[in-house]
């Protein structure tokens, strides 16, 4: 009877309770949502149950919490929302889960299919599971409590199998009120048996990718966040440390191995990826990312290995001499007992050339950080971030933005695996509060999150939620008043402020009072370290108002090339 819940001499039981059950016998332990009609009574059963709900502003930062809980725990997370609009609402980072390869689950009430199917009119009344298919990897409908125990196991399969995604499951309202009889329901329940096996790449494509590597001259390891996903950091610094090969992390993959170790090669980036002759991806798609494997930047007699467990990713953009299809960690496995038949190794004078490159890379680098301003610039402001964060090694860092999120990616060092958490494949703007607090959730250790002022504003409702469940979350605003810039004109000479304009002089720190957090302002470097280390030392909630001068910021950043330029003449 232990499933069983609210009266175990019940000889019925309903959908709500029989959902319940089922997250919970797979191990669900916490839930993301916004509440309302239909789904408030399941969310507060699931916590009278013993699952954390954890209730948002805004179904957007309820998903990308889900999402970036399942990157962290490899467990799919769980986003529950309400029908129609709440369901669009989290719709986008079902989507964006799905693109970046996170495994998430948004479960979302839905109104009566009656009414739906022949169009009547209800409220909230939309055919979500059809909207959500091409945004998802699959959407399933659970029509009757019989189905639940199904239903469920099919979401949670899909999500972690394979290359991980976003599962939308609709539950209906009438479901939710069916009953059936208790012993029943509770015989139905189960856990499927290793959702997300392990799958080992054939022993032929291992040979030829290891063959491959041992001809080169100027080889490169590319890792990418699936390696940080299937958390192959042992795996991967033995095969990186024994071949003594350069690597480049991206993004997410920062800190894998350490941003400090000798085989980095992040800061002498352009010169790896233009000279490397056989270039080993781990767990990164040759998607915009890296160009697409093409272009100048690349040296065009690059070959390619590429480990990945999702087939149709080979030769997606470039031909792959060398696939080796499974998950990392086998991969990685397979490839380190080969090794020694093969002699990898790599040549002295890549690694002198890289070392020159790192260090004027590093020195130039260097100059900018130390070069104080008034107001402050996005480097000294991030110089006095780093300071105090090398002292905090363990400490989640989000981050989006424009020039904060490239500056903070190329400033701020990670030392540990899936600590950085930002804006991912899509580039999105958006994911901060909600991967803050699913990351102080799911770890119960500090975060902080450094967020542009406009990306910010699009999850910055979420502080409340932040005082609400007392996180030790952090924000930092790099203030500079505006989409890129603060200071543009409005070309046509009128009042009205220029489309990448923000506030002058907002006071975001303000916002946070409003909940009980701690704010600060802080206009040089010397506040901003003062009040980043008291922020932290408090373990309490609270927001830094950074005032960084608006004219400074690159127009989107590293990625300007992709603005289409007006050919009309700029006044
Ligand atoms: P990045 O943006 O860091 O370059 P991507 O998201 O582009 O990384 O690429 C991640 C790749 O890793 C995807 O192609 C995905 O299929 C793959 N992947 C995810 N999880 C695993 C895993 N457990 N084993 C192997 N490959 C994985
Ligand atoms: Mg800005």
């Amino acid at each position: 009877m232990d499933y069983i819940t609210n009266n175990p001499q019940a000889t019925l039981t309903d959908g709500m309770h029989l959902m319940v059950d089922a997250l919970r016998m797979n191990g669900v332990d916490t839930i993301y949502g916004v509440v309302g009609i239909p789904v408030t009574d399941l969310a507060r059963h699931a916590q009278e149950m013993g699952i954390r709900y954890i209730g948002f502003r805004h179904e957007q930062s309820a998903g990308n919490a889900a999402a970036i809980s399942g990157y962290l725990t490899r467990k799919p997370g769980i986003c529950l929302t309400v029908s129609a609009p709440g369901f669009l609402n989290g719709l986008t980072a079902l989507a964006a889960a799905t693109i970046n390869g996170f495994p998430m689950i948004q479960i979302s009430g839905s109104s009566d299919r009656n009414i739906i199917d022949l169009q009547q009119g209800d409220y909230e009344g939309l055919d979500q599971m059809n909207v959500a298919k091409p945004f998802a990897k699959a959407a399933y409908r659970i029509n009757r409590p019989e189905d639940i125990a199904v239903g469920v196991a099919r979401a949670i399969r899909t999500a972690v199998s394979g290359r991980p995604g976003g599962v939308y499951l609709d539950i209906t309202t009438a479901m939710l009120s069916a009953t059936m009889d208790a012993q029943a329901a509770q015989a139905s329940l189960f856990a499927p048996v290793d959702p997300a096996p392990k799958q080992y790449p054939c022993s032929g494509s291992v040979k030829r990718a290891l063959k491959l590597l041992a001809s080169a001259q100027k080889p490169l390891i590319i890792i990418g966040k699936g390696a940080a996903y299937a958390q192959a950091e042992v795996e991967l610094r033995t095969f990186v440390e024994r071949t003594g090969i350069p690597f480049l992390p991206m993004s997410m993959a920062k800190g894998l191995l350490p941003d400090d170790h000798p085989q980095c090669a992040a800061s002498a980036r352009s010169l790896v990826l233009g000279q490397a002759d056989v270039v080993m991806l781990v767990g990164a798609r040759l998607n915009w990312l890296l160009t697409h494997g093409k272009g100048k930047k690349w040296n065009p007699a690059a070959q390619f290995i590429q480990l990945d467990i999702e087939p149709e990713e080979i030769d997606s953009n470039r031909p792959i001499a060398a696939p080796v299809v499974g998950d990392i960690v086998s991969s990685l496995d397979v490839m380190i007992a080969k090794m020694d038949n093969f002699n990898i190794h790599c040549p002295q004078a890549w690694r002198d050339a890289i070392d020159a490159v790192k260090q004027t890379n590093v020195a130039k680098m260097q100059a900018k950080l130390t070069t104080l301003t008034s107001p402050m610039n996005y480097f000294n402001a991030l110089k006095a971030v780093s300071d105090v964060l090398d002292g905090y090694k363990d400490i989640y860092v989000v981050n989006e933005g424009a020039n904060t999120l490239d500056d903070t990616r190329n400033v701020i060092n990670m030392y540990r695996p899936r600590l950085r958490l930002d804006c991912g494949t899509w580039g999105v703007m958006g994911i901060g509060m909600g991967y803050a607090i699913a990351a102080a959730v799911t770890s119960g250790r500090q975060v902080v999150a450094i967020e542009g002022d406009s990306a910010f504003g699009f999850s910055g409702m979420e502080i409340e939620t932040i005082c609400r469940y007392r996180l030790s979350v952090t924000v930092v605003v790099f203030n500079n008043g505006g989409i890129y810039r603060g200071n543009d004109p409005n070309l046509s000479g009128g009042a009205d402020p220029s489309p990448t304009s923000l506030t002058p002089n907002a006071r975001y720190d303000k916002l946070i009072e409003a909940f009980g957090g701690t704010a600060y302002n802080a206009t040089t470097p010397d506040e901003l370290r003062t009040a980043l280390t008291a922020a932290l030392t408090s373990h309490r909630p609270a927001l830094i108002n950074c005032v960084i001068d608006p004219a400074v910021g690159t127009e989107s950043g590293h990625i300007g090339n992709l603005n289409p330029k007006t050919v009309a003449p700029q006044k």
